[in-house]
């Protein structure tokens, strides 16, 4: 299952097949049976959206889903991450907590959708937290208030908690061991990158960042790297390339890394990219983290 799967991620794929690995398709549906040898421990990642700020390849913003036996959480809440949420029919009241890697829009705008999307929608009474730099929460007000002035005063009917991260310490936020290294950058606060360890998985993810050398232990033995790929050959600032990352390889011991944030640039030349160690991340795919294969595909791929 896992050679097909490897193997499917590589084939280019035009818009409308893209949408209907987007749209809901049956194979990707939340909640399907993980198959025989299921891990009780297993992690389940769906890409909500891995697109760069600028809707590229047609891409939903930056927001991955994690189901853990300990919860269920999102990393990064981009200004679409409701779509790609209602688009899967995944529950929000379902997530307990919300990691933002840092204060760009494509990254932590959708929590102004969010928040009033749990008061007016989904009527949440469970507790929320929400993780991230120094400041989150004063930068949600704000463009919370821009975009829906009044809002940011609503009396909502649950808890809501709001944690910042300090550069290398760890995080204990439920079941989440959260350890942010701080990345390079500039989105006027500390930008990080993150490594999550819960139930004896570990979950990694760059966030947006140059090349740091904290990424090395972000992803030591990491299940899964989800990393930064803007470029190809040339790094623009404040993000890395394919060239970047495949010179430093041998320094980032994971058992998987997924592509991301991909640029037009790297989309076009992702068919070029045979490294079986890599995955490219593409709205709606679901990835489970479990026993030996590192990362395999649910029913279906
Ligand atoms: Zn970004
Ligand atoms: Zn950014």
């Amino acid at each position: 299952m896992a050679q097909r799967f490897l193997r499917s991620l590589w084939g280019r794929r035009d818009r409308s097949e893209e949408h209907e690995a987007a749209g809901g398709a049956e194979r990707i549906a939340p909640g399907a049976d993980a198959g025989p040898g299921a891990d009780q421990c297993a992690l389940r990642l769906t890409v909500l959206g891995c697109g760069d700020a600028f809707g590229s390849g047609g891409r939903l913003q930056s927001s991955y889903h994690v189901e853990a036996p300990q919860g269920t959480f999102l990393l990064d809440c981009g200004v679409t991450a409701l779509i790609g949420m209602q688009r899967l029919r995944l529950d929000p009241n379902a997530v307990g907590c919300i990691l933002v890697s840092h204060l760009h829009g494509d990254h932590f705008g959708g929590l102004v959708w969010w928040l009033l999307h749990s008061h007016y929608a989904s009527n949440r009474t469970g507790p929320l937290t929400i993780a991230g730099p120094a400041g989150i929460r004063e930068r949600v007000h704000a463009a919370a208030e821009a975009m829906f002035p009044g809002s940011a005063a609503l009396e909502l009917r649950y808890r809501l908690e709001y944690r910042e991260f300090v550069n290398r310490a760890p995080l204990a936020i439920g079941g989440l061991a959260v350890t942010p290294f701080e990345a390079r950058h500039p989105s006027g606060a500390p930008a990080h990158a993150l490594r999550i360890e819960t139930g004896g998985r570990c979950l990694s993810f760059s966030g947006d960042t140059e090349w740091v050398e904290d990424l090395v232990p972000c992803a030591k033995g990491a299940d899964l790297f989800i990393i930064d790929c803007f470029g190809w050959d040339s790094d623009i600032g404040s993000h890395m390339s394919w060239k970047t990352i495949s010179s430093r390889l041998d320094a980032l011991v994971a058992r998987r890394l997924m592509l991301t944030h991909m640029g037009p640039e790297m989309l076009a030349r992702l068919g070029e990219v045979r490294d079986p160690r890599f995955l490219a991340a593409e709205d709606g795919l679901v990835v489970e983290l479990s026993g030996e294969s590192g990362a395999r595909a649910p029913v279906g791929a």
